[in-house]
C-alpha cells in the first residue's frame, strides 16, 4: 500500500477527483508541454456531467489561464470513469489522464504515477497478524512502516483544524446555484445551548458541517480519503482537540483511520465515479470510527470491528449530488456520517467486547467493490439519478406553480 501522504492531501476543494486531481492532471501535462500558446482539455463521464457543479473547469481555466484555454464537456461516458483528454496548440500531443479518487491520477499507458508502496501489507488481516507477531498497535504499525509521517500528520491535523475553525465563523451561501445557506456556525451555537444528551452530537456535527462547507466553497482542505467526505474525520480530528485530548494521541488516530482508508483504496476504491458514494462516505465513515476507537483506547480487534460496522452499513450508498454540486447531500452526509463513525465505536466497545464479529472488515471491502460495479452510472457522480432528478423535479414544479 501507499503512503499516507496519498491519502491525506491538502488542495482545494470542492472535490478531489473533480478538483484536486484536475489540477493535478493539469500539472502533469504542463509539465511536459509548457508555456504553448492554446491548451485544450476534453472532460468525459462525470467530469463532464457535474464538472460545472464540481468548479472542474475553473481549477483548469486558472491554471493555465482563461484565455488560451478550452475546456469542453463531452457528454459521453467512456471505460475509466473521469477521463481527461489534453491538446496543446489544435489537436497537438494528445495525452489521456484518468483522475482515480483522492486527488491522484493516472496516465494512460504508464506505470502508477505514486511513490512505491511503502506498506507490504495489502490487507487488513495481514496488518493484524504482523501487529500480533509483534505486539503493535495499529498506531505503532504506522510509525514502523512510515517512520517520517507523523510531521505529515500534525500538518494534516493541523490544517482541518484550521479549516474548522474558519469555517464556524462564515455566513451567507455556498457558491453555486443552489442557493444553500452556511450553517455550520448556527449548528455549533446551537450545540452551545443544547442539554448534555446532544450537545456533543451538535458539536461534532457542526464541525463535519464547517469542514465541508469550507471545501464546497473551494479552501484549501485536506482530503480523508476524498474531499467529498472530508467532514468526518476533519470533525473527529476537531472534536478531540476541543476535548483536550493530546496531540500524540489525535496524530495516532488519524494514522489508524490512514490505514483503514488504504486498504479500501488498495482493495477496492474510493472514488464516488467508481463505487458510488459508499466508496466515499463509506470509507469516510470507517477511517472515522477506527480514529474514534483509538482515542478512546480500544483493542486492535475492537477497533477493526468499528471500521466494519460503520463500514457495512453504507453499503449500497448512492452518490446523486444535486446540481452537481458538493452540498445536497453531501454536506448533512458527513455530519451523519461522522455520528455514525461514533456509533459504530460505541458498539465495537460494548457489544464486540463479548460477541466475535463474523465479517471482517477486508469481507466488507471486498462487497463494497462488487455492491460498487453494480450501482447503475446514474447513481455514481453523474447526476442523473436520485435526489439529483428529484430534487431538481421539485424545483421546476414550484417554478412553475409560481408563474
Ligand atoms: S453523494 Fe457522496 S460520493 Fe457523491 S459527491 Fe456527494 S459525498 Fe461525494
Amino acid at each position: 500500500m501507499e503512503s499516507l501522504r496519498e491519502l491525506y492531501r491538502i488542495g482545494p476543494g470542492p472535490s478531489s477527483s473533480h478538483s484536486l486531481g484536475v489540477r493535478k492532471a493539469c500539472e502533469y501535462y504542463y509539465g511536459i508541454y509548457p508555456k504553448r500558446n492554446h491548451y485544450t482539455v476534453e472532460l468525459y463521464g462525470s467530469l463532464s456531467l457535474t464538472g460545472k457543479g464540481h468548479m472542474t473547469d475553473k481549477v483548469i481555466y486558472d491554471y493555465f489561464g482563461r484565455e488560451k484555454t478550452d475546456v469542453v464537456f463531452m457528454k459521453e461516458m467512456t471505460p475509466v470513469p473521469n477521463t481527461m483528454r489534453f491538446y496543446c496548440d489544435g489537436r497537438q500531443n494528445e495525452m489521456e489522464i484518468y483522475s482515480v479518487g483522492g486527488g491522484a491520477i493516472a496516465v494512460k499507458g504508464l506505470p502508477p504515477l505514486a511513490d512505491p508502496d511503502v506498506y507490504p501489507e495489502n490487507s487488513l488481516t495481514e496488518i493484524v497478524q504482523v501487529c500480533q507477531e509483534n505486539n503493535w498497535s495499529f498506531a505503532q504499525y504506522v510509525y514502523e512502516r512510515e517512520p517520517d509521517i507523523k510531521e505529515h500528520l500534525r500538518t494534516v491535523k493541523n490544517q482541518m483544524v484550521a479549516v474548522i475553525k474558519e469555517g464556524l465563523t462564515q455566513d451567507g451561501y455556498l457558491p453555486g446555484n443552489l442557493h444553500l445557506e452556511k450553517v455550520a456556525g448556527k449548528i455549533y451555537r446551537q450545540s452551545q445551548n443544547a442539554g448534555p444528551e446532544v450537545a456533543d452530537r451538535l458539536l461534532v456535527s457542526s464541525y463535519a458541517y464547517a469542514a465541508m462547507e469550507q471545501s464546497s466553497s473551494g479552501k484549501t482542505v485536506v482530503t480523508a480519503p476524498t474531499l467529498g467526505s472530508s467532514g468526518i474525520v476533519s470533525a473527529l480530528a476537531m472534536y478531540y482537540t476541543v476535548k483536550g485530548i493530546p496531540e500524540e494521541r489525535i496524530l495516532e488516530g488519524l494514522a489508524v483511520a490512514g490505514i483503514v482508508g488504504n486498504v479500501v483504496k488498495k482493495n477496492a476504491s474510493i472514488s464516488g465515479a467508481v463505487g458510488g458514494c459508499q466508496a466515499e462516505i463509506g470509507t469516510a465513515c470507517a477511517m472515522g470510527a477506527a480514529m474514534a476507537s483509538h482515542v478512546e483506547g480500544l483493542s486492535n480487534s475492537q477497533i477493526e470491528y468499528a471500521a466494519e460496522v460503520a463500514m457495512e452499513h453504507n453499503l449500497g450508498l448512492t452518490c446523486d449530488p444535486v446540481g452537481g454540486y458538493v452540498q445536497i447531500p453531501c454536506i448533512e452526509r458527513n455530519g451523519v456520517a461522522v455520528l455514525r463513525s461514533l456509533d459504530a465505536m460505541e458498539y465495537a466497545k460494548y457489544i464486540g467486547s463479548f460477541k466475535q464479529n463474523r465479517v471482517s472488515f477486508d469481507m466488507v471491502v471486498s462487497v463494497m467493490k462488487h455492491t460498487g460495479k453494480k450501482i447503475p452510472v446514474e447513481f455514481r457522480e453523474t447526476s442523473l439519478g436520485g435526489l439529483a432528478i428529484e430534487v431538481m423535479l421539485n424545483e421546476e414544479k414550484k417554478k412553475h406553480a409560481a408563474d
